[in-house]
């Protein structure tokens, strides 16, 4: 399908390392044994999200998915502070939810947040050893190295916000009334799947009053299964206060008006029984295709079996008929709907998600028997406090950690073989390439 619809993305951060403290000594003209003057390393750049009002796509994200703050310079001698480096600041749409991509946990989200959120903090530059000269050591010639990066996937999402969504069978007229009340330009067509990029407009009612207005890309049945393209479109009007069920009254399509209502407001309920509670408007269009006593005729039959719980607006987007109507009634719902658009709360805190590694020791050892090897230190304990080895996933990260920490290249340094043994804290692995 072309221009396929993009309100999810998929993209790759990373703030910038800390610069490292720099190991340099004064030196001066007839000072021999200048004191120690290395500066500190500078700070890396933050990655920072931002809402950009004008945006109401994730299209950018399908373009740039790698997003890198700069890193901090290193600091220099004569006590230079290293420049510290750039942020990296992400502009996405109101109403997107960011979570991570390995766990799918909510990060934040953030809904018409006005304030700029650093998701990612640079790493801290490391001191020069300026800082470490002590009356028993004048001469220390190390300095500290910058805090690392921190790289994560994460996963965009948008959650449009609007008062009103607009929803109903494709080509029931939903674009046709955007248009016609907004300043909105939603492509109308009469095919199928016509509108793949929810639209939204503003909605003027004079003297102050108005609304802001989505016109929700045709739910098709099967949605709440994740059949098709449903799933995605029902993502978007979970944060819709009013809800226009437009409905072609004509059956223009052959299609008949109270089975498609019941179709999907049964979507809407399996997918949430919140967003199927949400103040409805039966939108009943096309009116002007009928003759008049047909459109009596199915006006009183929307009427008889969904009135007075959810009342039944007649109109036509083609001639106008009906509309004013339709939107005085949708701004009193409004007033009256209950605040409760909901928002995502997190389910990590940022503190715990971009927690650092802390640089604990560990050592690797021949063993005493043959063919035995033993790895030992804090860090290795605290990993493996938090690791469930009996548990397939688990097992994989503590393979990886060893990867990725070095381990195993230590391990075969020190000539370890296939079949030898690696014992860990009670633990013992038979060591495979
Ligand atoms: P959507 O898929 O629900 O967004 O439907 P569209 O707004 O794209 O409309 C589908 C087709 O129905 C288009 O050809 C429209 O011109 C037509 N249409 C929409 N509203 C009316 C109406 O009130 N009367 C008539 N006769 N046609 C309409
Ligand atoms: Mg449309």
């Amino acid at each position: 399908m072309a221009n396929m619809f993009a309100d999810r993305a998929k993209i790759y951060v990373r703030s910038g390392k800390g610069g490292d403290g720099h190991v340099s000594f004064r030196r001066e003209l007839y000072v021999p044994n200048g004191g120690p003057d290395g500066g500190d390393g500078g700070k890396g750049g933050d990655v920072i999200f931002v809402i950009d009002k004008g945006l109401n796509t994730l299209t950018d994200f399908k373009n740039i998915r790698k997003y890198k703050a700069g890193d901090g310079e290193e600091g220099g001698k004569k006590r230079c502070h290293g420049k510290n480096g750039a942020d990296v600041v992400i502009k996405v749409p109101p109403g997107t939810v960011i979570k991570d991509f390995e766990t799918g946990k909510v990060i934040v989200d953030m809904a018409e947040r006005e304030e700029p959120f650093t998701l990612l903090t640079g790493g801290r530059g490391g001191k020069g050893n300026m800082h470490y000269a002590t009356s028993t050591m004048q001469a220390p010639r190390y300095a500290q190295p910058g805090e690392p990066a921190i790289e994560k996937t994460l996963s965009l999402e948008l959650k449009m916000i609007a008062d009103v969504g607009l929803v109903g069978f494709p080509s029931v007229g939903k674009s046709t009334i955007l248009s016609k009340v907004s300043n909105a330009k939603p492509k109308i067509a009469d095919y199928h799947f016509t509108t793949l990029v929810p639209n939204l407009g503003v909605v003027g009612l004079g003297e102050g009053r108005g609304f802001v207005m989505a016109d929700i890309p045709g739910i098709i049945e099967g949605a709440a299964e994740g059949v098709g393209l449903g799933l995605d479109f029902l993502r978007h009007i979970e944060r819709t206060r009013v809800i226009l069920h437009v409905v072609d009254a004509a059956s223009v399509e052959g299609r008949d008006p109270i089975e498609d209502i019941e179709a999907i407001t049964e979507e809407l309920r399996r997918y949430s029984e919140q967003l199927a509670a949400r103040p409805t408007i039966i939108v009943a269009n096309k009116l002007d295709v009928l003759l008049p006593e047909d459109k009596e005729a199915i006006l009183k039959k929307l009427k008889d079996k969904f009135e007075p719980e959810i009342p039944v607006l007649p109109i036509s987007a083609a001639t106008g008929e009906g509309i004013k109507e339709m939107l005085e009634k949708a701004y009193q719902l409004i007033q009256t709907a209950p605040d409760d658009v909901m928002e995502f709360t997190p389910e990590i805190t940022l503190e715990e998600y971009t927690a650092r590694e802390e640089n604990l020791p560990y050592t690797v050892e021949k063993g005493d028997e043959e063919g035995v090897f033993i790895v030992e230190g804090p860090r290795i304990e605290k990993m493996l406090g938090y690791t469930n080895l009996e548990d397939n996933k688990g097992f994989k990260f503590f393979q990886e950690f060893m990867v990725k920490n070095g381990i195993i290249d230590e391990l075969k340094a020190l000539g370890i073989q296939e079949g030898d043994t690696v014992r860990i804290y009670g633990w013992a692995f038979e060591y495979y390439e």
